[in-house]
């Protein structure tokens, strides 16, 4: 019979790369207990609707890139590809708001149906904060600083945190008219996406990766003048907290980021080992959102981290601890039965037990012992079963005499074996 693979994007994660993963969900985890962060789960499916009304459907995500189908009710349904739609109905539909909720983080797949490449896929995961209700610039920088010091204790120092400013909705009303000015007469210079974005969002043409595109933009007006005084203000003061917090920043005003939500604070986290694929963390400010999706009038920040990027990024010291502390050599009839025994009863005592189940020879379990990282052996045969004992061996043992590397313990004197494992 012919072998079925993932479909194309959709990328397994194996054994052997867990440990990274693990590593990471188990910094940020604390991270964000500590910044008083609050965890929330929401549904992979949801209505169509909630992405189209909140992304902009203008937009490449909501354009081309969804997951949407018809369930067997009719309805229109997308596997969501972000998550900030999702936490927001949540937050709304719960009323959390007004229950003092404020932090929230979450982490999870996400899917987009792109070209495949690396550090880009169709399934991909994300783990990332929202801050709602809280519109002072110094939340802004709490966030920003929440994905930089998360990084940065990942072991991740050569990063540049992008910063631009995006002003209010009317700011951009104003600067859309002015670069559609001057990008109509420049039309045919433009790569063939980009002409057609200056009809649905012209605002975006300033992210396109076409070489042309790109130096022909270097002389484009500038968002940034088109700023009220608040929003510069505003932006200001966000650059003075970075400074003082000693957070390095580079201006990129050309960072208008993929999604229609976006106001004032736009960033983004790039790292230089990444090639065409730079962008580890992305995020921005995204008052009315809420107001948008049925909510009361409430601010909000926050920002995603694309995982497989950020695994890429680490080095091997960051590694979840995978190895048990005990592996189980056993063989014959009866002594397996007792090494099952002995394995779950060492288990529930809080010991992580491999249990060899191969039946080979004592030589081959040893070598897998040896090889797995565990820190003793348990060693269960015929002759040690007849004489009601386990033998024990320390692995990793080091070169100090006077630390026992071989013991004889009695198989049914589990506390007297639980003593020895964990010395
Ligand atoms: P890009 O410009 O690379 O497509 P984006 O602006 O579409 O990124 P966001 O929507 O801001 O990305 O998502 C935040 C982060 O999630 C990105 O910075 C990236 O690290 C990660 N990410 C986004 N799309 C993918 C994907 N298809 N595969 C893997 N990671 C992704
Ligand atoms: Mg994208």
């Amino acid at each position: 019979m012919n072998q079925l693979q993932s479909l194309r994007g959709m990328v397994d994660i194996l054994p052997m790369q867990i440990q990274h993963w693990q590593a990471v969900e188990l910094v940020a985890r604390e991270q964000f207990h500590r910044a008083g962060f609050k965890e929330i789960r929401t549904p992979l499916l949801e209505v169509t609707e909630l992405f189209s009304r909140s992304i902009g459907e203008a937009t490449d995500v909501v354009g081309k890139e969804m997951y949407t189908f018809s369930d067997r009710g009719n309805r229109s349904c997308t596997l969501r590809p972000e998550g900030t739609a999702s936490v927001v109905r949540a937050v709304v539909e719960h009323g959390l708001l007004s229950k003092g909720l404020q932090r929230f983080w979450y982490g999870g797949p996400m899917f987009r149906y792109e070209r495949p490449q690396a550090g880009r896929q169709r399934q991909f995961h994300q783990i990332g904060v929202e801050c709602l209700g809280i519109d002072s610039p110094r939340c802004d920088v709490e966030v920003i600083a929440m994905a930089w010091d998360l990084l940065h204790s990942l072991g991740l120092n050569d990063l540049v945190l992008e910063l631009n400013s995006l002003g209010t909705p009317e700011d951009r009303k104003k600067y859309r008219v002015q670069l559609l000015d001057w990008l109509h007469d420049r039309r045919d210079q433009l790569d063939v996406d980009s002409q057609k974005r200056l009809q649905t969002n012209p605002l975006r043409i300033l992210d396109s990766k076409d070489p042309k595109t790109c130096s022909l933009l270097k002389d484009a007006p500038l968002l940034e003048d088109s700023l009220c005084n608040e929003s510069s203000i505003r932006f200001e003061s966000l650059k003075h907290t970075l400074e003082v917090l000693g957070i390095p920043f580079a201006l990129n005003p050309r960072l208008v980021r993929g999604l229609d939500y976006y106001c004032h604070t736009a960033f983004e986290i790039t790292s230089r080992h990444l090639g065409a694929q730079a962008t580890v963390c992305g995020g921005g400010r995204y008052d009315g959102l809420v107001e948008q999706l049925g909510g009361p009038a409430s601010s909000g920040i926050g920002w995603a981290i694309g995982m497989e990027r950020l695994v890429l990024l680490l080095d091997d010291s960051f590694k979840a601890a995978s190895s048990p502390d005990v592996y189980f050599v056993n063989k014959g009839e009866e002594a397996e039965i007792k090494a099952l025994d002995i394995a779950r009863r060492l288990r529930a005592a809080g010991l992580a037990v491999e249990l060899d189940s191969s039946r080979a020879s004592f030589g081959k379990q040893f070598r897998r012992a040896d090889r797995c990282g565990a820190k003793w052996a348990i060693i269960l045969g015929d002759d040690e079963m007849s004489n009601g004992e386990v033998r024990l061996k320390k692995l990793h043992s080091t070169n100090d005499p006077s630390i026992v590397k071989e013991l004889v313990t009695s198989s049914s004197d589990l506390d007297g074996l639980l003593a020895f494992l964990r010395s």
